[in-house]
């Protein structure tokens, strides 16, 4: 495996050497007093990304996962009730998480591929007349299939039920590389991490927390000690952590928010589309199909995509990688042997992509797929030599 090669797996994603620089510094004194002038800009920068006035940012060392726990932990109560619909991985491992900490959860079974569903996240709090369901919870891109939901209409589905539960937002593998409104959306809780569109090595969860998921906690009794928001909050206040911060990648999120401000955060949306896009034409050239059902769904961030009958994805990607040097994602869950995964979010250009789908071309060839050697990279050629560069999606 050449580490020359990009990763085309929807994260970790590549770390631009600007980055890997960034958070090659020696140690420094995470209490002097000067630590608060690396740290501030820091959680200020998050804050632009977030798009909110009115949120607090919250990171902790940690991933992903343990932004879920810090959201439901901070905020909730040993049997509370908790809306979510299930429709890949990591809604999934939320809806897993949610039920080893005691909550209540009801899930609404939806089909992999789909999103959101907004009508039925209404129906089922309309029927909560007495205000039992205390959260609804929301996967923002779905990593497994390459489904990006629509959050205002899960908010427009609350507001219509007339329903106060807090809204949190699974945002990992969307936040700095899709439009994202934390405030507009009404959105309580986000969850995201420092692995994918941020750019970073793995190992820092990242939060925004809206001042009514803070007056919940005020009465929140599951246990919570490293992921207490209090702690976090009062130690940032004076300007530290509670415990010993990761420096290195606070140093690296620092150059990373300067890189997408530089890009600019409306043109870093328009590139993740329009690689997106590139290789969507790849797709259908090749004549394969997304699961994600409809193109209102397509993610910007990473495409799953189906082999054709009698075939197993996960020999695909094994032989990428052996023959190439090049990983893609497998296939997660109900998907795995049935799709693959390009991921085409964080660091990377229309030329980096093109090799990706140049590879997996081989390597669907080599495995004898029904596709013509040329017809997918073709097709993401002829689409990056158009000059006008398309809006970003603004959902
Ligand atoms: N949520 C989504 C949408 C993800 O894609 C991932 C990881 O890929 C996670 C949550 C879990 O994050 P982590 O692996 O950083 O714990």
């Amino acid at each position: 495996m050449s580490d020359q090669n990009p990763v085309f797996i929807p994260g970790p994603t590549n770390i631009p050497d600007r980055l890997r620089r960034a958070m090659q510094v020696q140690t420094r004194d995470h209490r002097a007093p000067d630590f608060v002038e690396t740290l501030a800009p820091v959680l200020e920068g998050i804050k632009k990304v977030l798009n909110t006035t009115d949120g607090h940012v919250v990171t902790f060392p940690s991933t992903g996962t343990g932004g879920w726990e810090a959201a439901i932990s901070n905020t909730l109560s040993p049997g509370d009730k908790v809306l979510v619909a299930r429709y890949g991985m990591f809604s999934h491992r939320w809806i897993d998480l949610c039920q080893r900490h005691g909550l209540d959860v009801e899930i609404i079974e939806t089909a992999w591929g789909a999103g959101a569903p907004a009508d039925r996240f209404e129906e089922a709090l309309r029927a909560d007349v007495d205000h039992r369901i205390k959260a609804v919870l929301v996967t923002h891109n779905e990593t497994a299939t390459g489904v990006l939901s629509n959050i205002a209409s899960v908010r427009g589905a609350m507001e219509a039920a007339g329903h106060p539960a807090l809204l949190f937002v699974d945002a990992v593998s969307s936040l700095a590389s899709v439009p994202f409104h934390m405030d507009e959306w009404g959105i309580d809780i986000v969850v995201s991490g420092s692995q994918k569109g941020f750019m970073l090595t793995t190992g820092m969860a990242i939060l925004g927390v809206s001042p009514k998921a803070l007056a919940a906690m005020e009465t929140a009794r599951l246990p919570r000690t490293f992921f207490d928001f209090r702690d976090m909050m009062g130690a940032n206040a004076k300007g530290g952590f509670p415990y010993t911060p990761p420096l290195q990648l606070i140093y690296g999120l620092s150059e990373s928010l300067n890189m997408l401000f530089e890009e600019g955060l409306d043109s870093v949306y328009a590139r993740h589309h329009r690689l997106a896009e590139g290789v969507r034409r790849a797709v259908a050239a090749w004549g394969l199909n997304l699961v994600a059902q409809s193109p209102d769904l397509y993610s910007d961030t990473v495409s799953a995509i189906y082999v054709p009958d009698g075939f197993d994805s996960n020999k695909l990607t094994d032989h990428a990688f052996h023959a190439f040097g090049v990983s893609f994602g497998i296939g997660l869950g109900e998907m795995n042997g049935r799709a693959f995964r390009i991921g085409h979010l964080g660091s990377l250009t229309d030329v980096m992509v093109l090799s990706g789908l140049a590879t997996i071309e081989m390597a669907m060839a080599d495995l004898n797929y029904p596709i013509r050697l040329g017809s997918g990279v073709a097709a993401a050629q002829e689409y990056f030599r158009q000059p006008a560069r398309p809006a970003a999606k603004s959902a």
